[in-house]
């Protein structure tokens, strides 16, 4: 069994009641590490020393602190391998997939939030009422809680702006997926970080997580996840007015015109599956334009077919398994519900054993005929399953996509400017690619509308998020 530490002042521990909780390989179905159970005591000396810690932190030159974070990118490039490895391990994603773009993606989150350390939020204004300058200020001790899908890039997303801004954080990672965030902690030692500024405290969401929250010197919650455990949080923050953000669940609409461009199929079979669909921004329901809807069902069915399913480590496998037992027992209730909704499964729709696995794989799976409102058009599954719907023309399309309580991200595919124009502009989500999927800057807002979001993440809108503005107004003479 590999082992998992918290991270408390820069030094490895046990959970103060010594409890564990198994870490399971998806791909085999079988434990192979253990993790801190995690208490509120953990969390109590998690406050301890990262209040300790904040003086000096808060007090460096931004630049010092981008210094900082840009050291801990080299370090996790330099271990790119281990941590690949081990994030692979622990989800069972196709290894390439994790070094060539997600851990990538993490280093580069460290990057641009140490550049936008040293960029400036505040502002001067002058000759209306005296001379005015707002300060933004780290808020202090802050508490980042991240999911299970993208274990290293999302933690790295929220690590990074609040350490840039000069806060001191506490991080929970996944209970689901520890490995990363571990090693995360290791590497930072590693480099010298200063100790109590990145606290890592592992355990279980309803007492960990929620010890978190509740505790009155954590001044901030940034938390992605599900909209379920979204909504407690933010009742439980809303008792001390903690300042909140809340990136949730999505079930995304794909809009497909009849002059989508000719790379379509290939990038919605990518949207649709990527991950084996357990991406936030996945697309689960795909509206076709009636005139094409018989050809582009037909091709999108085989080249889903055809994904192949298997071990990490191989390097052809395009898809693996899901993420735990629950998440796979869940998946296929969803299944059977959409037939009993009255929809047809026009591939996969079944658990698959993959050669040398027995873990929790489910073929890529396609469904057409379901009402917009059957509880598996409504609900998130987070999973390889996607419906189909034909759509006659906008106002229809914009229709099917809006009626749903998540409003995370669209894609629209179509060859007309105006139309994508149009439709982008009556999506009701946070964010539309037009005739792309998952191409992000850095610098822009990221979040959804609906049950889908609160607040938004990236750029400048994370660095708010993290400081507080203290205006200060300097009295001039009438004449000065
Ligand atoms: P989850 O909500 O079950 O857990 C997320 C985190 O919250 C975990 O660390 C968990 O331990 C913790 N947690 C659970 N209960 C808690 C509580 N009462 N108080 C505090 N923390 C608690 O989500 P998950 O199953 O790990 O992840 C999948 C979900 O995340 C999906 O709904 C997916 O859409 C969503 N997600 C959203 C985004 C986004 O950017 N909008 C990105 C990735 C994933």
């Amino acid at each position: 069994m590999e082992k998992i530490d918290q991270w408390i002042a820069g030094i490895p521990q046990a959970s103060s009641d010594a409890a564990v909780l198994s870490v399971f390989d998806p791909v085999t179905g079988q434990a192979y590490a253990e993790c801190p159970r995690g208490t509120a005591v953990d969390i109590a000396a998690a406050v301890t020393a990262a209040q300790s810690a904040f003086p000096v932190w808060s007090a460096l030159k931004a630049s010092d602190r981008a210094q900082w974070l840009n050291r801990l990118a080299d370090a996790i490039e330099a271990r790119i391998e281990a941590f690949s490895r081990c994030e692979s391990r622990d989800t069972g994603k196709p290894l390439g997939l994790v070094r060539d773009i997600e851990i990538p993606r993490a280093i580069a989150n460290f990057r641009f939030f140490a550049g936008t350390a040293t960029q400036s939020l505040d502002q001067s204004y002058h000759q209306e009422a005296g001379l005015n300058y707002t300060l933004h200020q780290p808020l202090g001790v802050v508490g980042v809680i991240s999911p299970w899908n993208l274990p290293l890039y999302l933690l790295s997303w929220k690590l990074a702006p609040a350490l840039a801004a000069g806060n001191c954080v506490i991080a929970k990672p996944s209970e689901i997926t520890p490995m990363s965030a571990d090693l995360l902690a290791r590497t930072a030692q590693e480099i010298g970080f200063p100790a109590g500024v990145l606290n890592i405290v592992q355990g279980a969401g309803e007492t960990v997580g929620a010890a978190l929250v509740a505790h009155p010197d954590v001044k901030a919650i940034s938390f992605t996840g599900s909209t379920a455990v979204g909504h407690r949080i933010a009742a439980a923050c809303a008792d001390q007015f903690k300042k909140l953000t809340l990136e949730m669940g999505g079930k995304n609409p794909a809009l497909v015109f009849a002059d989508a461009p000719a790379h379509t199929l290939k990038s919605l079979v990518r949207a649709a599956f990527q991950n084996s669909g357990q991406i936030c921004l996945c697309g689960s329901r795909i509206l076709i334009h009636r005139d094409i809807y018989e050809d582009f069902k037909k091709a999108f069915v085989a080249e889903s077919s055809a994904l192949k399913i298997g071990a990490p480590s191989d390097p052809a496998t395009q898809l693996g398994p899901v993420m735990s037992e629950a998440h796979f027992r869940k998946v296929l209730a969803y299944i059977a519900l959409a037939k009993d909704e009255g929809g047809s499964v026009l591939c996969g729709g079944e658990a698959v054993k993959p050669e040398a696995c027995d873990g929790w794989f489910i073929a890529p799976t396609v469904i057409e005929g379901l009402p917009m409102d059957s509880g598996f058009c409504q609900d998130e599954i987070f999973g390889p399953v996607v419906s189909l719907h034909a759509f006659d023309n906008e106002n229809h399309a914009l229709a099917l996509a809006n009626a749903s309580r998540y409003g995370l991200a669209a894609t629209v595919w179509t060859s007309d400017l105006m139309r994508a124009h149009r439709m982008a502009s009556e999506l009701e989500c946070g964010i539309v690619w037009i005739n792309t999927w998952m191409q992000r800057d850095l610098r822009t807002p990221f979040g959804g509308m609906k049950q889908s979001g609160f607040g938004r993440e990236g750029g400048l809108e994370a660095m708010k998020f993290f400081t507080e503005p203290k205006t200060v107004c300097i009295g001039v003479l009438p004449n000065g």
